[in-house]
């Protein structure tokens, strides 16, 4: 990667008695004002005017450039696939750099912060699912946000009407807005499993949000769908519009404020974040959002303290494992349903030999699995620090062979009733609450990387909508987060109601598979709201049943039920003859434009790694590798 601070401190000599300005290096972290005592003033001019010629001609500072991109790269050393290719690069330089896979995550993901900030960031959380070569082991480190002290599990009621408040409502304003755990979530990972510290991983990004980076058709379109709420306040306009408008693919944006931000976090770690002055303008914007005078837009505050943010701890849990055709498939637990449902949709779909069948038969299989797993989903998954969860039950091969008997050969009636996993589960037992909402659209970034040891990191993260609350922290350059929206409005869902504290329930899947042997054959995840969760169980069949590539298994055509009347189905597959055989079947399909947006690393069996993302969704993902062998 280019700039970075570390690479300026070395182009600037330290002669002491200089003062001059040199704009930007102040923000790069350099301190550049020296008193000037002895040096005449025709000394002093020309070195001056050298220190601007040297930092500005450096090679590694040279104008920010669209980074070429490719949706698949096999090779050695280490491999990063991400959504963008800033992203991408940023996880390499680290692993060029002697980082191991978790400091490349980090490091990649601060960049995303910077090229894709409505996707993921700081002012977010999101779930980490890490393999170690060392011990065989696969954990997960779990930064989601968290519900401030103040919020009731009646939040999202108006107190005028008695009913929810419309969801846009509940979108943009301080009440969606939970504790942001990233921050908390990197340190973590990296204290507990990297190498290096966090003012070095998140140089490649400082130096991506100072330097700048070209706007891409995809970073043009989101801000022009979120224009009116960018608009309706100060800090949103002022970091993410030019003139008040959307910038426009091809030119240059920096965030200097968010380079800032990063770097304040790095000197003083996640403390910085978490107490003082970055909490107490997030606290400030939650509770006195930053509306922009004139604007007639009805934003709620929220209720949020600089106490919640200095309690926010980011927690490590065991995945959740299903063993699924002698491959164990490993993923995200509570608060997250994506590694149950996931898993317990594996479960029922092992009954059934989808690779003997047509690609119609084997995708009834997957609508229907899908189906049954969304409603067991929907009513016990919360944040199990809450809530009973039975996970033991959803995931045990017992209880899928009693939702498997449901499937036949044409479609159920949809929505399909959830069944009753406590029999299976050593838990304290409890009830199935009614059939909770699902959301269906979402922002969100996945980003996989392997490291030249064998470690895997499987990282999604999200702000929640594309754009997140609409709301920048101002003068620190991220959005916060709309994660709360992510719970039941309604007080009486037992499993995802609000309560103080609470982590609101998601459907990240971050995804890491080990082979018959116990090595890592490949790992994956989506954004894509509750269709993350289809979009992962889909890669996944398409690869350990159908025989795909993990680039085939991500580009080939997707479907996704969640449980209700009708099968959202990508085009291909809606006007094939796939689509006329599901229809056959009984099966109601609605056009989706796209599900999800995976990126993902195989392990191939001669050794090299094959990173893979999206050739066409979404404007298709960046896939690289260290030293590639093709
Ligand atoms: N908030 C969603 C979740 O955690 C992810 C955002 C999205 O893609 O919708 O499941």
């Amino acid at each position: 990667m280019g700039f970075t601070a570390s690479a300026l401190r070395c182009s600037v000599p330290r002669i002491k008695g200089i003062s001059c300005h040199v704009p930007g290096i102040e923000e790069a972290g350099v301190t550049h004002t020296r008193q000037v005592r002895h040096l005449p003033a025709v000394i002093l001019t020309a070195f001056c005017a050298l220190l601007l010629v040297v930092t500005y001609v450096t090679p590694s500072q040279a104008a920010p450039r669209e980074i070429d991109k490719q949706p698949t790269a096999t090779g050695y050393g280490g491999a990063v696939a991400a959504l963008d290719p800033y992203g991408a690069e940023a996880g390499l330089d680290i692993l060029r750099r002697g980082g191991n896979a978790v400091d490349a995550a980090v490091a990649a993901s601060a960049a995303l912060g910077v090229t894709r900030p409505y996707d993921g960031s700081i002012g977010g959380g999101g779930f980490m699912v890490i393999y170690s070569a060392e011990t065989g082991e696969v954990t997960t480190i779990d930064s989601r946000e968290t519900a401030p002290a103040a919020v009731e599990p009646d939040v999202f009621i108006d107190p005028e009407t008695g009913n929810p408040i419309p969801f846009q409502e509940r979108r943009v304003s301080g009440l969606s807005v939970g504790v942001p755990g990233l921050v908390r979530g990197w340190e973590r990972a990296l204290s507990d499993y990297g190498t290096m510290p966090l003012h070095r991983v998140l140089q490649p990004a400082i130096g991506i949000a100072q330097r700048g980076f070209v706007v891409d058709d995809e970073h043009q379109r989101r801000t022009e769908n979120n224009l009116a709420v960018f608009r309706d306040f100060t800090s949103s306009s002022d970091t993410f519009l030019v003139d008040g408008e959307a910038p426009q693919a091809g030119t240059v944006i920096r965030n200097r404020d968010l380079a800032k931000t990063y770097r304040l976090i790095g000197r003083h770690g996640s403390a910085a974040f978490y107490e003082g002055e970055i909490a107490e303008a997030i606290a400030g914007a939650v509770t006195n959002p930053p509306v922009t005078p004139g604007s007639d837009r009805n934003v709620r505050a929220g209720e949020m303290t600089t106490d919640d943010l200095a309690a926010y701890e980011a927690l490590e849990h065991e995945p959740t494992v299903v063993n699924y055709r002698g491959h164990q498939v490993f993923g995200m637990g509570p608060p997250s349903s994506g590694g149950s449902t996931v898993g317990e949709a594996l479960n029922i779909l092992e009954g059934f030999d989808l690779g003997e069948m047509e690609h119609a038969d084997a995708l009834h299989h997957l609508i229907e699995s899908s189906a049954l797993a969304f409603a067991d989903r929907n009513a016990y998954l919360g944040d199990a620090a809450y809530v009973d969860v039975p996970l033991q039950g959803l995931l045990s091969k017992e209880f899928a062979a009693e939702r498997r008997a449901l499937v036949g050969d044409v479609a159920a009636p949809k929505p399909v009733a959830a069944g009753d996993p406590w029999p299976y589960d050593d838990g304290d037992g409890g009830t199935a609450g009614d059939p909770a909402t699902t959301s269906e659209d979402g922002s969100t970034t996945h980003l996989t990387v392997a490291d030249k040891h064998g470690n895997v990191v499987s990282y999604t993260f999200t702000i929640e909508q594309i754009g997140g609350s609409g709301i920048t922290v101002p003068g620190y350059g991220f959005l916060l987060n709309n994660e709360l929206t992510d719970f039941e409005p309604d007080p009486d869902h037992p499993a995802n109601a609000p309560a103080p504290g609470k982590r609101p329930r998601s459907s990240m899947s971050p995804t890491i598979v080990l082979g018959p042997d116990g090595e890592p054959t490949a790992a994956f995840g989506s954004p894509g709201g509750a269709r993350i969760i289809t979009a992962a169980l889909q890669v996944a069949v398409n690869q350990l049943d159908l025989g795909m590539s993990l680039p085939e298994a991500i580009a080939a055509p997707r479907l996704s039920n969640l449980n209700g009347a009708s099968t959202g189905t990508e085009p291909e597959l809606l006007n094939g003859p796939e689509g006329a055989a599901l229809r056959a079947r009984g099966h109601q399909l609605s056009q989706l434009g796209t599900i999800g947006n995976v990126t993902g690393v195989a392990f191939l069996p001669d050794g090299r790694m094959q990173a893979a993302a999206e050739p066409e969704r979404l404007g298709g993902g960046a896939a690289v590798v260290l030293h590639p062998s093709d």
